[in-house]
């Protein structure tokens, strides 16, 4: 019987040639992320378990990304920054990704951005590699042919004194998506028509293992709006056999060598088939990302504003897409941008679509000037976060999760959509399927 992709990563990352689902083992890791909200945890956990002076197993491979909450005047959120710049310092961590400035983000070289989307551009995920991060949508990496997944802070405590960690081998489900991929249509339709289908808990501690024509043809940013999600399904982690895509990808940000793995023709998966063509734009209701709907069934829902941001939903493809259906029209209701990196912030003035910048656009259509990169309102925050949703408003995001209270109020209503989704609904007010203007 031969393995999957994650199989053989764990296996190579544990020394074993073999591994089966089920399994628990000692892998070594090669990238532990941490971030500003669990940072000073992980840190705690570390020099409690292995001493006040205990020096970290490896500079070089632990990455801190300040990322959550950095733009308020909250103290204990600033306390949480000092703490990770702190540690940094004295351990001489190589990747530090400090904001210094609070005011002048834009003068600091050094700051990038929300966690995942800057792993990826400074060429921390590589094809083959194990990466452990104290968020649950660590598992974004996948994208790249990588084990990756969220844990806690006493693992990643754990992982910073030793470089290794005890995890069970998950079984994969593989998601097959053939067929040609409609204008209209993005990753985040996809990855939420699969949640609907399986559910929250639909793969709870598997792996899901994105294939088929529809996935190749998708750019690295597409692919990462996939395995982004697996956690919302419970999934262990989300992979992607990595190609030439990916390798150019790679390879433009980093000289680290990698390995990369497929999974064999015989291994264990269980199928799901899905022909994309078919496919319409959906969302997900209020407050559960499984609780799909058609967008075109939701046409009657009023909404009071549009935030298109995060890891999932604010990469540079994420605002060309909103783009091109913003472009010569107006907005009706008050739209937020969030660029997830300080990269894609550049690319909001760069980029241009039919001699406009994506800035551009966006202004003439009415929308609020793009905000610093963060994740600002994608998980509330202090009450002084950009685009938080202070009050019981209905908000069409393209977030990655619509609990109650995610975005900030209780009683606020989040729909899950796409970046094309979610523009089309700021120009009518109400939940609209983007067709309507595409
Ligand atoms: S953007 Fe949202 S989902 Fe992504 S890391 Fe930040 S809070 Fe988490």
């Amino acid at each position: 019987m031969g393995m999957t992709l994650t199989e053989k990563i764990l296996a190579k990352a544990s020394g074993r040639s073999m591994v089966e689902p089920g399994e628990n083992i000692w892998v070594n890791v090669d990238v532990l992320m941490t971030h500003d909200v669990c940072g000073p945890g992980t840190i705690g956990v570390f020099q409690r378990e292995f001493g006040a002076d205990a020096k970290v197993w490896d500079a070089e491979k632990i990455v801190l990304i300040p990322d959550h909450y950095i733009f308020t005047a909250d103290e204990r959120a600033n306390r949480n920054v000092d703490i990770l710049r702190d540690f940094a310092k004295e351990q001489g961590i190589k990747y530090f990704y400090d904001i210094i400035d609070k005011a002048n983000f834009k003068a600091n070289p050094d700051y990038k951005g929300v966690c995942h989307i800057t792993l990826a551009q400074e060429g921390h995920t590589r094809p083959g590699e194990v990466l452990f991060g104290t968020d649950s949508h660590t598992c974004n990496a996948g994208a790249f042919g990588e084990f990756a997944t969220g844990i806690g802070n006493t693992d990643a405590g754990f992982i910073m004194g030793t470089g290794k960690l005890l995890i069970k081998v998950p079984p994969t489900l593989r998601f097959i998506l053939d067929g040609e991929m409609p204008s209209y249509l993005s990753a985040k339709d996809l990855i939420l028509q699969i949640i609907g289908d399986i559910g929250v808990a639909g793969a709870t501690y598997q792996t899901m293992e994105f294939a088929g024509e529809a996935v190749q043809r998708m750019t690295m940013e597409e692919r990462m709006t996939l395995c982004n999600m697996v956690i919302e399904a419970g999934g262990k982690n989300g992979v992607i056999a990595p190609d030439e895509t990916t390798f150019e990808y790679v390879r433009s940000r980093t000289n680290k060598p990698f390995e990369a793995v497929y999974t064999d023709s015989d291994a264990k998966c269980r199928d799901y088939r899905y022909d994309v063509s078919q496919l319409e734009p959906v969302v997900a209701q209020p407050h559960s990302p499984d609780n799909r709907a058609l967008a075109r069934e939701c046409k009657d829902v009023k909404i009071n504003r549009v935030y298109i941001g995060s890891c999932t939903g604010g990469k540079t493809t994420d605002f060309l897409n909103a783009a091109e259906v913003l472009k010569d029209r107006k907005v009706k209701v008050p739209t937020y941008l969030v660029p997830a990196t300080q990269k894609v912030y550049e690319d909001l003035f760069k980029v241009k679509l039919a001699g406009q910048t994506l800035s551009e656009i966006f202004l003439n259509a009415g929308c609020i000037e793009p905000a610093a990169p963060s994740c600002a309102a994608c998980l509330g925050g202090p009450k002084d976060t950009f685009g938080r949703v202070n009050e019981p408003e209905i908000c069409v995001s393209t977030t990655n999760r619509n609990f109650p209270g995610r975005m900030g109020n209780k009683e606020a209503g989040i729909y899950l959509a796409s970046p094309y989704t979610a523009a089309a609904s700021a120009l009518t007010g109400y939940v609209t399927d983007p067709r309507e203007f595409i």
